[in-house]
């Protein structure tokens, strides 16, 4: 796949974003400007001069159409999406090396408002996985009740949860209990398991 680094990053961020909004966890997690400022300082996003309403109202904006990507059902649509996000950011690529973070390019235009930035950063980052053809990495979790989304950036394409220690745990346990209770449902020898087939304790 050719994804860099840095697209993985850009990816990493707009995952964290999609998920504070209320439709993928319940409540809103950008309630209000503090909230908008400590995930700024928590994703290190580079460059960011001021923060007010105006800007929590762009992100949450943003936030939306940058979910719509991940169900846009088609490469045309995606396609379509990710340009009008890109085209209103105003991009200006260009090299930095600031931070010690080696030589990379940022979209973003310098200093624009985080939500120009955002769209900017992450617009191009989809727009590298419509390019290489990976569309079908951007999931929903497969868990039931769950609507936060991830990238599936494993080798397989394997991946149907969220967090694999939230959602796929939680399935794991349902699906052990549905097996337990079907083996209860329906009485006769086979349905006794063998001493050796009860699974061992902290497996
Ligand atoms: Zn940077
Ligand atoms: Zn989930």
């Amino acid at each position: 796949m050719l994804i860099t680094h840095d697209t993985e990053c850009a990816l990493s961020i707009l995952v964290e974003l999609l998920n504070t909004a209320p439709e993928a966890c319940g409540s809103e997690r950008l309630p209000d400007v503090a909230a908008l400022s400590a995930f700024v300082v928590r994703q290190e996003i580079s460059e960011i001069d001021s923060l007010g309403p105006a800007d929590l109202a762009a992100v949450h904006e943003l936030r939306t159409r940058l979910r719509e990507v991940f169900s846009a059902g088609s490469v045309e649509r995606a396609a379509e999406l990710v340009n009008a996000v890109v085209a209103e950011a105003g991009t200006t690529p260009r090299l930095t090396n600031h931070d010690h973070h080696g030589w990379h390019i940022h979209y973003f235009a310098p200093h624009a408002a985080v939500g120009r930035h955002l769209a900017a950063e992450l617009g191009m980052a989809l727009a590298f996985i419509v390019m290489a053809g990976e569309l079908e990495r951007l999931r929903r979790c497969g868990a039931p009740g769950c609507a936060r989304v991830f990238v599936d950036l494993s080798r397989n394409r394997s991946r149907r949860y969220c967090d694999s220690r939230t959602c796929g745990n939680r399935l794991h346990v349902a699906a052990y209990r549905a097996r337990q209770r079907s083996a209860e449902a329906v009485p006769g020898p086979e349905a006794v398991p063998a001493a050796d087939a009860v699974p061992a304790a902290g497996r």
